[in-house]
């Protein structure tokens, strides 16, 4: 039997049989790991209020093979605004990390997932298009919608999409959708800031939704 003290977010809890529960543990150098709590759901159980979604701290853990049990639990942070005011989607988006699987993650995106609780009380309407995008970043499958799909021109003026793929004006097609250039630039300008920037235009976070949605379609294919 192995033992180990880690640092982790919890993205998910599993109840399963004999009151028991599985907790997916985002760490930030074994990536997602899975970890049984046998008799989690018991009444006397000490961990069951702190075993929960969100909570970021240090587990102790044994482990044979790539079976990880949980031993322990001291939490650093709890998120108790973000319950309150938008519970669905943070626990959406916490579990939406599980589909891919991390193996690793870089100390940035680690920390920003931490604290993704701040970044969705800051702004709910520009969220959704603002995580997809970190979470491309981070697997290194950001769109490209700075260069044509076809001509590989840098894109200047207005420019056409299909699914998740832009377009110059000489290589669109008549089914195209068209994006004017000043909407455009809000794009791009939203693409390579770190921060999350409001997206006040309504279209805007409509066409980026879109995008986005048909690219996690292609990606998973
Ligand atoms: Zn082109």
């Amino acid at each position: 039997m192995n033992y180990y003290k880690i640092d982790g977010l919890i993205l998910y809890k599993k109840n399963i049989k004999e009151k028991s529960a599985i907790v997916y543990i985002l760490t930030q150098n074994l990536g997602i790991i899975k970890g049984k709590i046998d008799g989690l759901n018991r009444s006397e159980s000490k961990l069951i209020s702190i075993i929960q979604p969100g909570n970021f701290g240090n587990f102790f853990l044994s482990s044979e093979l790539t079976f990880f049990k949980i031993l322990s639990f001291l939490p650093y942070k709890i998120p108790s605004k973000v319950f309150k005011k938008f519970p669905y989607t943070y626990l959406w988006a916490l579990k939406f990390l599980i589909l891919f699987n991390f193996l690793s993650t870089s100390p940035k995106f680690f920390e920003t997932i931490v604290n993704l609780d701040r970044y969705l009380l800051k702004n709910k309407s520009s969220f959704l298009i603002w995580y997809l995008k970190i979470i491309f970043e981070e697997l290194g499958v950001l769109p490209n919608l700075t260069h044509c799909s076809e001509c590989g021109k840098l894109l200047s003026g207005n420019v056409y999409y299909q699914g998740s793929k832009f377009y110059c004006y000489k290589c669109r097609k008549i089914s195209y959708d068209r994006i004017n250039f000043t909407t455009y630039k809000l794009m791009i300008s939203f693409l390579k800031e770190d921060r999350l920037l409001d997206l006040k235009n309504k279209f805007l976070r409509e066409i980026f939704k879109k995008i986005f949605k048909n690219h996690l379609k292609e990606i998973s294919l």
